[in-house]
């Protein structure tokens, strides 16, 4: 790494430099860089640096850093160091003076309220978009912007009561325990790729806040992106501020309930952990006539739960906690009927988990026991014993014209069972939170202005990279292009168009590498999905075929075995494809689905339906193979990317400056890493030659031309704007008129606001 000091003498290529700890040494010429001025230390934004380097740029954010300054500009990008400890920088009298302008430190709230007033003048939407590693500070961040925009959005009342009860169901559904109690207990371990597992249902979510004309929250609407889908889970309007901002504020900031919430969780427990609240609180709780009802047993009697040997929580009555569950429900409406089916699907998840099967020949085909679980669960969905046992036992496949059943192997059989309980749960829960906005005076449409927070996903890399990390990267190196995008590219392309003068800048473009994914037939998507439904299709297989295709690619890289390296703009990242092609293939067969949307249970035929009507899911009729959970997860990316590009983004980028998530402790070589990774550098480096401020002749001289104080002969915008610039001695290295916009550089802006608002 870098140290700082004074050459001593020079001669050829080498250098004498005194360190600042006092020592001497001998270091070569060409490897010095330029410190820049004591003046410069820890200035705001890195774009006022005199020298730009690695060292410079790193230096300064650590000397920030170490004042609690986490918040640096890079140009237009707002840098967050994650403090890992409380600092006292959020509160009311922030906002204010964030509000009125009275600080120019750089901080989360000042790009919250550009955000909010480029929406108020100039009509457009916008999303802040937080990118980052696990554990950089991405959520904690959307909050801190969520709580801004709301402060400037309206006034607090309303019914707090009902917000309340709505956590508490939440919490119930969404929330477990976990073997470390702590904060920590959100980070993924890098080195256990289980604990990445448990925590990969729900990686990330966008939040949109409309507003009225003037200026009001009116609504709002979450969308969550799941392992596999990214969904609408719910859309909420209201009339009041606090009823929004508490029902986001209740999602967003507990961290642990997106996180925990995994299906995974709902079947397979780790030693130490619970499963979800809500089947602890429903086996302790339930009276005696609905226990009878559900045929509902203890919790110590259903193998979901009894596998963690972890039952109860020290010093928590589930008991009690159920009564308050069931008092919330009546509160935010839903119904004594309702109330009983949602048990009754609770009931059959229990009972799915002891459900056995018997090996019924020589290939370890099964057949479910017909026993109390099964027909528990018949029960408790609406449909007949043998049709469950014909779902989960066997697989019908197509035979030229006709279709067969054929039976499933243990593990198979096992699987589909789990995956089915995983489903009405995370079914159940998705109905749920769309009961909970429907009370909350949802549903209404929303029309205008609105400000989308995206909180998503990180780059990751870890010892071991399977499937999900294939994944979550891909979708990395999509937002990252978003990124250059906008920064780099756009910004070339339009001064090119307004014929401005200027030097380029050359930077990354990561197109190669989404080739490498994305092209068909012969991208890495495309040959994962043709082994996926190739028969006899292995892990070997699959790694053979990448390595046989794309070895030319240079962004590929094949390796020993089953393993195969992708050049990720953030690096390179080694994936072993042990299990893609399982986890490819969407294990929820339509065997299942079909079931279910035959059953007389209520919930089980809406859940089904909606399965249908995934406008994603291109599943026609039940014939057709389900589409696989990589190419769903592509269409979901497309979606997403589609409505970033339709509105303006404003980027955050969260920096993790240690890995032990200590306070204080800033590790250069990691934050250097990240830097370099999100291209922070070229970002500076475009920043410093450009023109970050840019507006219409048109819209510059409404806004600003009644304060000509002299009129001109020529009523054409280009000349008014022109002589506003001269009016207000702008100087001609601060600014360039180009074809149909003027551009203006950092802090140029600001000074004709001030004039702006004295004169109103
Ligand atoms: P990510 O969403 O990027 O994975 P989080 O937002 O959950 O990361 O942040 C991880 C942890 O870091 C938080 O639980 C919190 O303890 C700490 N943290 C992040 N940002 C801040 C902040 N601005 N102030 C205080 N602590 C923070
Ligand atoms: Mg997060």
């Amino acid at each position: 790494m870098w140290g700082s000091g004074t050459i001593q003498s020079t001669s050829g290529e080498e250098s004498i430099v005194s360190l600042s700890n006092g020592n001497v040494i001998k270091v070569s010429t060409s490897q010095l860089l330029p410190a820049n001025p004591g003046i410069l230390e820890g200035v705001n934004d890195l774009i006022q640096l005199s020298y730009l380097n690695e060292p410079s740029v790193l230096h300064n954010l650590k000397r920030r850093y170490s004042h609690d300054m986490i918040y640096s500009k890079a140009g237009p990008v707002l840098i967050a160091v994650n403090p890992f400890k409380d600092v006292q920088i959020y509160g009311k009298d922030f906002v204010t003076s964030y509000r009125e302008k009275a600080t120019d430190s750089p901080h989360v709230f000042a790009i919250a309220d550009n955000a909010y007033n480029e929406m108020m003048n100039e009509f457009h939407n916008l999303n802040l978009s937080c990118s980052g590693e696990t554990g950089a500070g991405k959520t904690e961040t959307a909050k801190f912007a969520m709580q801004y925009l709301a402060s400037l959005g309206g006034g607090y009342g309303g019914k707090e009561c009902k917000i309340l009860q709505t956590h508490c169901i939440l919490e119930a559904f969404g929330n477990a325990k976990t073997s470390r109690n702590d904060s920590s207990s959100r980070f993924v371990s890098s080195s256990s790729p289980l604990s990445f597992a448990h925590c990969s249902l729900l990686k990330g979510k966008l939040i949109d806040i409309h507003f009225t004309a003037l200026g009001k929250i009116s609504g709002a609407n979450i969308q969550t992106c799941k392992h596999v889908l990214l969904e609408k889970v719910s859309s909420c309007h209201s009339s009041t501020l606090y009823q929004v901002l508490s029902l986001l504020s209740c999602i967003v900031s507990d961290v642990d309930f997106f996180v925990t919430f995994e299906q995974s969780r709902v079947v397979q427990l780790a030693a130490g952990e619970r499963s979800y609240h809500i089947f602890y609180q429903l086996c302790a709780g339930a009276p005696p006539a609905l226990r009878e009802r559900l045929n509902l047993k203890m919790a110590n009697e259903y193998n979901y739960l009894v596998q963690s040997d972890c039952l109860v929580i020290n010093g928590v009555d589930d008991g009690q906690k159920f009564q308050k569950l069931k008092e919330a429900f009546d509160i935010v409406q839903i119904c004594k009927e309702e109330q009983e089916q949602v048990f009754a699907m609770l009931a059959a998840v229990l009972w799915l988990g002891n459900i056995s099967f018997q090996v019924t020949d020589k290939e370890n085909h099964v057949e479910a026991l017909a026993d109390e679980a099964l027909t528990s669960v018949a029960t408790l969905i609406g449909c007949a014993p043998h049709e469950l046992m014909q779902a989960i036992s066997t697989h019908r496949i197509q035979v030229g014209k006709d279709s067969i059943a054929k039976k499933l192997t243990l593990q198979q059989a096992i699987d589909t069972r789990d995956a089915l309980a995983k489903f009405i749960y995370a079914s159940l829960f998705d109905w749920l939170v769309e009961q909970i906005n429907n009370s909350l005076e949802a549903g209404k449409k929303h029309i205008g202005r609105s400000i989308s927070i995206i909180d998503i996903y990180g780059f990751e890399s870890l010892k071991k990279n399977s499937f999900e990390q294939f994944c979550i990267n891909y979708a990395n190196e999509r937002l990252q292009q978003h990124f250059n995008r906008h920064l780099f590219k756009l910004e070339q392309e339009e001064y090119d168009l307004e014929g401005i003068d200027w030097t380029k800048v050359v930077f990354e473009d990561n197109q190669e590498c989404l080739d490498l994914f994305e092209k068909k037939p012969l991208g890495i998507l495309s040959l994962l999905d043709e082994e996926s439904n190739a028969p006899n299709s292995t892990d070997f297989t699959l790694a053979n075929k990448l390595k046989q295709h794309l070895n030319s690619n240079s962004y590929f890289k094949g390796d020993r075995g089953r393993a195969f390296g992708v050049l990720h703009f953030a690096g390179e990242v080694l994936y072993d494809t042990n299990g893609f092609l399982d986890k490819n293939r969407d294990p929820l067969s339509s065997e299942v689905v079909q079931l279910l949307s035959s059953c007389d249970g209520q919930l089980p035929q809406l859940f089904a339906k909606k399965m249908f009507n995934q406008p994603l899911q291109s599943v026609t009729s039940l014939d057709t193979p389900m589409q696989s959970v990589a190419l769903q997860f592509k269409g979901q990316l497309f979606k997403l990317m589609h409505q970033l590009e339709s509105t303006r983004s404003h980027f955050i980028c969260c920096i993790k400056p240690n890995s032990k998530q200590l306070p204080g402790t800033y590790e250069e070589d990691l934050v250097l890493q990240q830097l370099r990774c999100y291209g922070i550098f070229e970002v500076i480096r475009i920043s410093r030659s450009g023109y970050p401020t840019r507006m219409t002749h048109q819209a510059f001289t409404e806004r600003y031309g009644f304060l000509l104080s002299e009129p001109i002969v020529s009523q054409d915008p280009l000349s008014i704007s022109v002589a506003l610039l001269k009016q207000f001695n702008v100087l001609p290295q601060m600014y360039q008129i180009g074809y149909t916009k003027v551009f203006l550089r950092t802090g140029q802006i600001s000074a004709l606001e001030d004039r702006r608002k004295q004169v109103l």
